[in-house]
């Protein structure tokens, strides 16, 4: 009996940490809760576009004219006779006629052509000056660009963009972001962890028990082996 208390019976307490769960002690004495094994996640998380605002625009360069439409003739100058020819050998004009019967002696019913706007001979220059392109010489008969000459369908000698009707130097007329290409102050579409800056699709960056979404190093939640370190 003296020799039982100096001596106690030896009970082999060994200390050991689960690594799922907060639980540090002798196997078993342990409780029976643990957690689940771990998974990963985001702690915080808030919603944003990513990443840079850039300047573009969203319609692309389109031609056009700087000036307007205006009317002209191609041709150059040439005279011309508006009238028709007169090939008749009767002369209608008596004044001429008689003229012409004086001149060449007796009754001579042949006299030569002539036009009938100006009476001159049907070999002679135009009596009246015109444009060659038209035959007339009023304001134009022809359309063209005043900015560059190019006719009624070219299609432009300049360009901008369609959206903003800027010109091709401009930087652009609108802020969207470059990755997701969403417009400023549009709804944000993702969401990003404020910790480590990454989107939620990545891997998380801290861990938590797959069953309460609780940190491992808490008490355990479910009825499962503890995971005990023994090494
Ligand atoms: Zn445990
Ligand atoms: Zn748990
Ligand atoms: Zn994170
Ligand atoms: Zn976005
Ligand atoms: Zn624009
Ligand atoms: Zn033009
Ligand atoms: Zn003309
Ligand atoms: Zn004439």
């Amino acid at each position: 009996m003296k020799e039982h208390f100096m001596h106690p019976i030896e009970i082999n307490f060994r200390k050991v940490k689960c690594l799922n769960c907060s639980e540090e002690t002798d196997p078993r004495l342990a409780i029976p809760e643990c957690h689940l094994e771990a998974e990963s996640f985001h702690p915080e998380t808030y919603k944003t576009h990513i990443y840079n605002l850039i300047l573009t625009h969203p319609n692309n360069l389109e031609r056009y004219h700087t000036d307007s439409l205006e009317t002209y003739h191609p041709g150059s100058y040439t005279y011309i006779h508006p009238g028709r020819p007169i090939d008749s050998q009767i002369d209608l004009n008596f004044a001429q006629c008689f003229i012409r019967a004086i001149t060449f002696g007796g009754i001579n019913p042949m006299t030569p052509g002539y036009w009938s706007c100006c009476r001159k001979d049907l070999s002679s220059n135009g009596c009246e000056k015109v444009r060659s392109c038209c035959q007339k010489d009023d304001k134009g008969c022809s359309n063209r660009y005043k900015c560059c000459d190019g006719a009624l369908h070219h299609k432009g000698c300049e360009k901008r963009y369609r959206c903003c009707d800027e010109f091709r130097t401009s930087k652009g007329c609108q802020y969207i972001y470059d990755v997701c290409k969403h417009k400023a102050g549009e709804q944000p579409c993702c969401a990003v962890c404020k910790k480590c800056n990454q989107t939620i699709e990545k891997k998380g960056c801290a861990m938590r028990c797959r069953n309460c979404k609780e940190p491992q190093t808490k008490k355990g939640c479910i009825k499962v082996a503890h995971n005990f370190d023994f090494s």
